[in-house]
């Protein structure tokens, strides 16, 4: 199949300026950039549209979301044609017990039962679903640690740290790209910064979802950076700027910058809310998530155990302000969705905390469905984080779609993330000309989990494209009706096969899952 993109401002995705020119791909490669005359090619006609490589996101967790829904129809509509997954830990494998493992994997349900273990086979079942777009993984610490210790809130020991190490191995020779940690989370909060550095060596690119991102946050950055130099590896900061601050996120630019100036590979990225998402049960402790459903109904009832639970700092306590905390709509509490705990509690007449445990406890059966928004970060945060040089975007979400299985999931920054950049970046604020904010959704990226073939157009490149509005290129997703696509993207090819044409789906799944090549 050749197509002929002609007339459009051609963003070549290393940050060199637009020039009009015809992009011409032939049997899924870059064939022509330049002018494109006498071929019996499928035209597109690209006159006042911007012309870029398919956008990469270094920071997706669609992992399982691609084998329920392989559409990626969120995805598409924002020119996504690379998804980085396995990020913060959380990921598809290993597993050796999928009752254990479910806990680090997002958009997990009963629908869809974890039958397979190793990274090969999960990379088979994910070829078998044949995404939309291309897809790569990195190693996720959360299911190394669950797959080797369980629940088990402590350090791995020696015999521990040596069987995660197998088990990192043989996912990076059966094709996963690298290493990631979720240290704020449960089931990695242990892991101490010998193991975590243990574990990095073996890979080539280290991802870490550092240990604190509220206060401590630039202090876990420094333990990143430890690790990453400690290990000789590859060094990504997962969505960098910390829940706490401007003067925060400055000292973590800082440390990041004197990093890079010692001569240390290190980059970083940022999602694009405002806000965090997670779990309502993100605010109970280890043990308390350890337990079974009655178990922990049970513990919820119980005003010891309570108490228990109070002194677990916990993702959500961000400074102890809970009128930040909101909760999002849900079947289980409808008159309390939209508000904030603090509001929730004053209605109920108890403190924070207690509104809290009364919520799981009317969730218990279901507790994924109750989730909250952090109101966390500020617009100048994100300013300052997106102009530096080494940061790029990423939607930190699945990918999900407005009908089918994923229709009433949602995970901010699905839809809005790209677009979002795009608007905010280059035509609202003007921080950056289109040229470097095409090379930060592309070429970048790409570059930094060592895609050669990809993220630029370039002769011989593998065809990812996109066809774009710059004017009208904007996300419709707001933080309560989230599930909305973008606007403006016109035509999105991946590997060479329109996967978007005029702006409507083709139905067409093209994408491939790609194994990080080894030699021997
Ligand atoms: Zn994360």
């Amino acid at each position: 199949m050749r197509i002929a993109i002609r007339g459009g401002t051609v963003y070549d995705g290393t940050g060199a300026p637009g020039r009009i020119c015809d992009v011409l791909t032939d049997d899924g490669r870059i064939a022509v950039v330049g002018d494109v005359d006498g071929v019996d090619a499928e035209e597109i006609d690209a006159a006042g549209l911007a012309v870029g490589p398919g956008f990469v996101d270094l920071h997706s967790h669609s992992d399982y979301t691609l084998l329920v829904d392989p559409r990626a129809v969120s995805a598409i509509h924002q020119g996504v044609t690379t998804e980085v997954v396995g990020n913060c830990g959380f990921g598809c494998f290993p597993i050796r017990d999928p009752d254990t493992a479910r806990r680090a994997i997002y958009g997990y349900s009963e629908d869809l039962p974890l039958t397979w273990s190793s990274a090969g086979e999960y990379f088979a079942r994910l070829d078998a679903a044949q995404p939309a777009v291309n897809v790569l993984s990195l190693v996720p610490n959360g299911q190394l640690r669950l797959a080797t210790l369980g629940l088990a809130d402590r350090p791995a020991d020696a015999r521990e740290v040596g069987e995660m190490e197998a088990l990192l191995r043989e996912s990076l020779d059966e094709g996963a790209w690298g290493y990631s940690t979720g240290l704020e989370y449960a089931q990695e909060q242990a892991a101490t910064e010998d193991e975590v550095t243990a574990l990095a060596r073996h890979a080539p690119f280290y991802a870490t979802h550092t240990r604190r991102r509220d206060d401590g946050a630039a202090e876990a950055v420094a333990e990143a950076i430890r690790t990453g130099d400690r290990a000789e590896v590859r060094l990504q900061v997962s969505h960098l700027v910390p829940r706490n601050g401007l003067a925060e996120s400055r000292r973590c630019v800082e440390l990041v910058d004197a990093a890079r100036e010692r001569g240390q590979d290190v980059a970083f990225d940022m999602h694009t809310r405002t806000f965090g998402l997670t779990n309502l049960y993100a605010a109970l402790p280890p043990w308390a998530l350890a337990l079974g459903r009655d178990e922990l109904a049970a513990a919820l009832r119980d005003p010891d155990l309570r108490d228990a639970m109070r002194d677990h700092r916990s993702i959500l306590s961000a400074g102890d302000d809970w009128s930040r905390v909101v909760l999002l709509d849900n079947d289980i509490w409808p008159e309390h969705a939209r508000r904030d705990i603090a509001a929730i509690a004053a209605d109920r007449g108890v403190d924070a905390l207690d509104a809290v445990y009364d919520l799981l406890l009317g969730g218990v059966d279901e507790l994924h469905r109750l989730m909250v928004t952090i109101n966390a970060y500020s617009e100048e945060q994100q300013r300052e984080a997106f102009a530096h040089p080494l940061c790029v975007p990423g939607s930190d979400a699945t990918t999900l779609a407005p009908d089918g299985p994923l229709r009433g999931s949602f995970f901010h920054g699905a839809y809005t993330w790209a677009a979002w950049f795009w608007r905010f970046m280059v035509r609202e604020e003007r921080l950056l000309d289109p040229a470097e904010a095409v090379h930060r959704l592309s070429g970048a990226p790409a570059e930094r989990i060592g895609l050669s073939d990809r993220g630029r157009l370039v002769r011989g490149a593998r065809a990812d494209v996109v066809v774009f509005d710059p004017h009208g290129f904007e996300e419709r997703g707001t933080t309560f009706e989230p599930n909305l696509l973008a606007a403006g993207m016109r035509h999105v090819l991946v590997n060479g096969v329109p996967a978007l044409r005029d702006g409507q789906l083709t139905g067409a799944r093209a994408g491939e899952v790609l194994r990080r090549p080894t030699y021997s």
